[in-house]
């Protein structure tokens, strides 16, 4: 098959992802074997290829093939597989495994869980004609959800959503989303469908359009030190980051009300941190199976809507670029 491959983590000018030959994947005992459709293009594949999170022993292989948000098609049954037939559509998402049976795994927390494989960072991603994946964590893709365009449900999708229920979001709740990326213009959607009245806080002109296309109820448009926020301090019942910058975290410990919750899907520090506020921070990692699954029953209803734009997967490099430098607006979409 053919696939973008990642020999050693580089500086995306680079071009580090190489368009080659490479074994296409037989399914072992309980897998499956996908021909990729649509794969997303997030955030943290840069991070990886980038070299960032080497001291998180990410990638923890090389080469590696990147992409955790996938829609594909089944064509192969690997032993023992029975809940699944070649020719359907199903969902991958950055929880390639986990180990089943570990506290968190069997309270439905497995996305925590210590052995936890990661689609493209430590087994090959969906950056490629074909993947392997696990059959106790494919998604079977229900009605009104469009193949091309709609897999970004399995990452952006399903953090957006798991962070919007952190956030303990109801009626009274006012929302600051900060970061109107990939996921930060789902959290919005997300934060509404909790009946939140939503705020996003954007550093970039279009990302701010954009929140207002998918249903903010006001756009806060700031600079990259969120040092012009002041009147809006104190006046948030909750506040969700997904902007990796550490002036956005500080900006969230201002924005956040007393006794309110912050919840952070970055990696970050919390400075001035007022424990007399009795404000409350946790993070928030993609989503249990269970979250996957509501996500994907709101899609096919209709209630949450992905802002993609579509490339070939031979652009790879060219796309992870446009990201670093803000240029896409939504979601980008690698089809083979
Ligand atoms: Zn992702
Ligand atoms: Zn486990």
């Amino acid at each position: 098959m053919k696939a973008m491959v990642l020999h050693g983590t580089e500086k995306i000018e680079s071009m580090p992802l190489k368009y080659e030959e490479y074994p296409t994947p037989i399914p072992g005992a309980g897998e499956v074997l996908v021909k990729v459709i649509s794969c997303g293009v997030c955030h943290s594949n840069l991070h990886m290829i980038e070299g960032d999170w080497v001291k998180y022993g990410t990638p923890a292989k090389l080469p590696i093939i990147p992409g955790h948000e996938i829609i594909g098609e089944i064509k192969e049954l690997g032993e023992g597989v029975v809940n699944l037939k070649p020719g359907q559509n199903v969902g991958i998402s950055p929880l390639w495994n986990t180990c089943g049976a570990c506290e968190y795994c069997l309270s439905g927390n497995e996305q925590v869980c210590d052995s936890a494989q990661i689609t493209g960072e430590t087994v090959d991603g969906g950056y490629a004609e074909y993947i392997l994946a696990k059959a106790n964590y494919v998604y079977k893709i229900p009605d009104g959800i469009n193949l091309q365009s709609d897999a970004p449900l399995f990452c952006p999708g399903v953090t957006a959503y798991r962070a919007s229920k952190l956030a303990e979001l109801g009626p009274e709740s006012v929302a600051f989303i900060i970061g109107i990326g990939g996921v930060g213009h789902v959290a919005i959607q997300t934060s509404k469908l909790f009946g939140a009245h939503v705020v996003a806080i954007s550093t970039n002109d279009e990302h701010a359009q954009l929140a207002k296309e998918v249903g903010a109820d006001d756009v806060i448009l700031t600079n990259r030190n969120y040092d012009n926020l002041e009147k809006y301090h104190e006046s948030a019942s909750s506040v969700i980051v997904f902007s990796p910058s550490q002036k956005a975290i500080d900006a969230s410990l201002k924005l956040v009300k007393k006794m309110g919750t912050v919840v952070m899907g970055v990696f970050g520090d919390l400075h001035d941190f007022r424990f007399i506020n009795e404000i409350k921070v946790r993070g928030s990692l993609i989503g249990p199976r269970r979250d996957m699954n509501e996500v994907l029953s709101l899609a096919s209803k209709g209630k949450l809507k992905i802002k993609t734009t579509k490339f070939q997967m031979t652009e790879a490099n060219e796309v992870l670029k446009m990201m670093k430098d803000g240029k896409i607006i939504g979601r980008a979409v690698l089809l083979p």
